[in-house]
């Protein structure tokens, strides 16, 4: 399942390649589940729509859509695009042949397509509208995160908050008389979006915490080293990502993403890389866990 770090590098290759263009014609498949959206709703929203940039909002890539000049002045919503677990977006000529598992085709000015490609369907495409900029997306959110992402560009917002740009006094107070574990509280996506199984067990380990310690019980200074351990983690995976973006989102749909080497994830009775010891794995709330008996407390 792709995480922060992979989105983020789909969603700048993509902008990167298509940002401009007009879609000129829609294409959806006959498969009901990728479409939260109704489907003719949705081919009648993006068709003649530019697209004036692409990002990722939590693991959603989110399209900024604008109408053409002079055509209605009602404002465009947003394409919002969930990758699920295996949802691919691939930017290519039109005369390259469709992939088995084509779910939508965004027929571009360029003369390219732009292709949703997913085999297991549990990627989604939705509409996000475009009168409903402020505080729509989920109301159970506090009001001072609201106030707090205000410099974030409109439109949609996934429930929770951005773990790239939190301050480490946000973060903390995410944590503040919680009783579940750090780990558990790390991967709740109504508290920091986008932060996977992968990168919840890389940040703890380079922040020497104990998975299974209870969030809110878990020092200032201690929590103040995780969110520099989270942040350096993303960003390092960012970069390792950025390039291979090309690779990533080829005619050929190669997978072309490295992977941050990982110190704990994936590495269950293999010695750790500062103490020596056997790196243990568990399972915590459902979720494979990874590590270090020793260097973690
Ligand atoms: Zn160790």
């Amino acid at each position: 399942m792709p995480e922060l770090p992979e989105v983020e590098t789909v969603a700048r290759g993509v902008n990167e390649r298509i940002r401009g263009e007009r879609i000129e014609a829609v294409w959806l498949g006959g498969k009901p589940e990728p479409f939260k959206t109704e489907p003719a709703a949705m081919a009648a929203a993006l068709t003649g729509a530019r697209i004036a940039g692409v990002r990722r909002v939590g693991k959603h890539i989110v399209f900024d859509l604008e109408r053409e000049p002079g055509a209605e002045a009602s404002p465009a919503p947003q394409w919002v695009v969930h990758l699920g677990m295996t949802g691919r977006l691939l930017v290519v000529d039109r005369d390259v042949p469709r992939p088995k598992h084509t779910h939508a085709v965004l027929s571009l000015s360029s003369g390219r397509e732009l292709r949703f490609v997913d085999a297991r369907r549990f990627g989604r495409l939705a509409l996000h509208p475009a009168t409903a900029a402020e505080g729509d997306t989920d109301t159970t959110e506090p009001e001072e995160s609201r106030s707090a992402q205000a410099g974030v560009p409109g439109g949609f917002r996934g429930p929770g908050r951005e773990p790239l740009t939190i301050s480490v006094e946000d973060f903390a107070a995410l944590f503040r008389g919680r009783k579940l574990a750090i780990k558990a509280a790390l991967l709740n996506q109504s508290l920091l979006q986008g932060v996977g199984n992968i990168y919840a067990d890389e940040s703890l380990f380079r922040a020497g915490i104990r998975p299974a310690t209870p969030a809110g019980r878990i020092a200032r200074t201690r929590l103040a080293r995780l969110h520099a351990a989270l942040q350096a983690v993303l960003r390092a995976a960012i970069e390792l990502g950025g390039s291979s973006v090309s690779d990533y989102v080829d005619a050929a749909g190669v997978r072309g993403f490295f992977q941050l080497e990982h110190k704990v994830y994936g590495r269950e009775g293999k010695p750790c890389t500062v103490c020596g010891a056997p790196i243990r794995r568990t399972i915590l709330g459902g979720r494979s866990t990874h590590a270090c008996p020793h260097c973690q407390r």
